[in-house]
C-alpha cells in the first residue's frame, strides 16, 4: 500500500470513503423513517404521534429541483414550497465543478447500495461479469439521453410562466409523499423495474450508475471542469496496471498521464492501490499540486455540509407549507396528478 501518502489505517482514501458513504446512507435512512412517521401522521388524520418535518428528504427530488433552478433564474425567486430540493442540487452540482463527480462515490446512497450488493455477489460468486464492450458503449450513451430528455423538457420547452405554476400546483407540493410511497407502496410496474435494476446491478458493478442515472450523467459532465484530476507519474510508475484493474469505472488508468474521463467519480480506489511512491494521486490540473486522500474527504465533507448549512442560513431550507397545507394535501397525495 502507499504509505507514503499517508494512507495506512482510518486516513486510507478508501476507509474515509466508505466511512461517508455508508454515514449519509445512515442519515437518508433517518430522514426516510422520520419522514414516513411524519406523513402518517396526516394519513391517519392525527390518530398517530406528529413528528416534525425533515427538509433533507427533497434531495430526492432531482427533477423538480431542475424546474426550481430555471425558476429561480428566470424568475428570480427560490421555491418556498420544497427550497431545500435546490439547495441540495447546488449543492451537489458545486461538488461536481470542484472535486470531479465525487457526489456518485463519496455521498450517493444508490451508489453506495448497488456496489455494497456488487461487492458481496462478487465474493459470493468469486468473479467479475463486465457486459461486452458492443453493447458497453452505446448503453453508456442512454444516461445522456435521459439527461438530453429532462434537460429539453425543463431547461429548453418549459415557459415562465409553467414553471411558477407547476411549482405552486398540489403535485409538487406532495411530491416528496409521493416518492415516499414510490418506496413504501410501488405498484407493480415500479416493483418489476427496481428488480430488473437490482439483479442486474447484482451482477455487473453500478449497473444503474454506469447506464441509466441522468443524475450522475450530469454531474460527469460537469466534473470536466474540476481543477482536481487524477494523475499518474510516468517516472515513478512501475506499469503494474493495478489502477486499472481495481477502477470501478473501467477506465484505463495506467496508459492515461491525467484521468480526464467524465466516468471518473474521484472514488481514489485507484490511488489508495497503487503500489507505486508517488505514482498516482489526485492534483490539481493546473499547479499540478498534489492533495493527499484525507484533505480531499475533508474538502467533499466541507463542500456538502457548507451547502446544506448556507441554505439553512439563508432561510432557504423549511418548506413554506403549513400543519394546515398539510392536514389538506397528504391525504389526498395519490390523487394529485401529473
Ligand atoms: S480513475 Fe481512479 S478515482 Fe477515477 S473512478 Fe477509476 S478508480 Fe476511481
Ligand atoms: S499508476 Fe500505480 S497502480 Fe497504476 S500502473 Fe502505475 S504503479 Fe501500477
Amino acid at each position: 500500500m502507499n504509505d507514503h501518502h499517508n494512507h495506512s489505517g482510518w486516513l486510507k482514501p478508501t476507509r474515509l470513503r466508505a466511512l461517508t458513504q455508508w454515514g449519509l446512507l445512515a442519515i437518508c435512512l433517518y430522514l426516510g423513517i422520520r419522514f414516513g412517521l411524519f406523513v402518517r401522521h396526516f394519513e391517519t388524520f392525527g390518530q398517530t404521534p406528529a413528528y416534525a418535518r425533515p427538509p433533507g428528504v427533497e434531495g430526492f427530488l432531482p427533477i423538480g429541483a431542475l424546474v426550481s433552478l430555471k425558476h429561480w433564474l428566470v424568475n428570480g425567486t427560490i421555491d418556498p414550497v420544497h427550497p431545500a430540493a435546490l439547495v441540495l442540487f447546488l449543492t451537489f452540482l458545486a461538488l461536481a465543478v470542484l472535486t470531479k463527480n465525487s457526489f456518485c462515490s463519496w455521498f450517493c446512497p444508490v451508489g453506495t447500495l448497488s456496489d455494497g450488493a456488487w461487492k458481496a455477489t462478487n465474493k459470493l460468486l468469486g468473479r467479475t461479469f463486465r457486459l461486452w464492450k458492443w453493447l458497453d458503449l452505446p448503453l453508456r450513451g442512454a444516461k445522456y439521453l435521459l439527461l438530453l430528455f429532462f434537460v429539453k423538457l425543463i431547461l429548453v420547452d418549459m415557459p415562465a410562466f409553467a414553471l411558477g405554476e407547476f411549482l405552486s400546483s398540489p403535485y409538487w407540493a406532495v411530491a416528496d409523499v409521493r416518492m415516499l410511497h414510490f418506496f413504501t407502496a410501488p405498484s407493480a410496474l415500479s416493483l418489476t423495474i427496481i428488480t430488473i435494476l437490482t439483479l442486474l446491478s447484482l451482477i455487473y458493478r453500478n449497473f444503474w450508475c454506469r447506464y441509466l442515472c441522468p443524475y450522475g450523467a450530469l454531474l460527469g459532465l460537469l466534473s470536466l471542469l474540476s481543477p482536481l484530476k487524477v494523475q499518474r507519474q510516468q517516472q515513478h510508475c512501475i506499469d503494474c496496471g493495478r489502477c486499472t484493474a481495481v477502477c470501478p469505472a473501467q477506465i484505463e488508468v495506467h496508459r492515461k498521464q491525467i484521468v480526464r474521463s467524465v466516468e471518473c467519480t474521484a472514488c481514489l480506489t485507484c490511488v489508495a492501490n497503487c503500489p507505486a511512491p508517488d505514482a498516482l494521486d489526485l492534483r490539481l490540473s493546473y499547479g499540478r499540486q498534489l492533495l493527499p486522500g484525507w484533505g480531499f474527504a475533508l474538502l467533499v465533507v466541507l463542500i456538502f455540509t457548507g451547502g446544506i448549512g448556507a441554505g439553512m442560513l439563508s432561510g432557504h431550507w423549511q418548506s413554506s407549507l403549513t400543519t394546515q397545507d398539510y392536514q389538506q394535501l397528504i391525504p389526498f397525495a395519490s390523487r394529485f396528478g401529473h
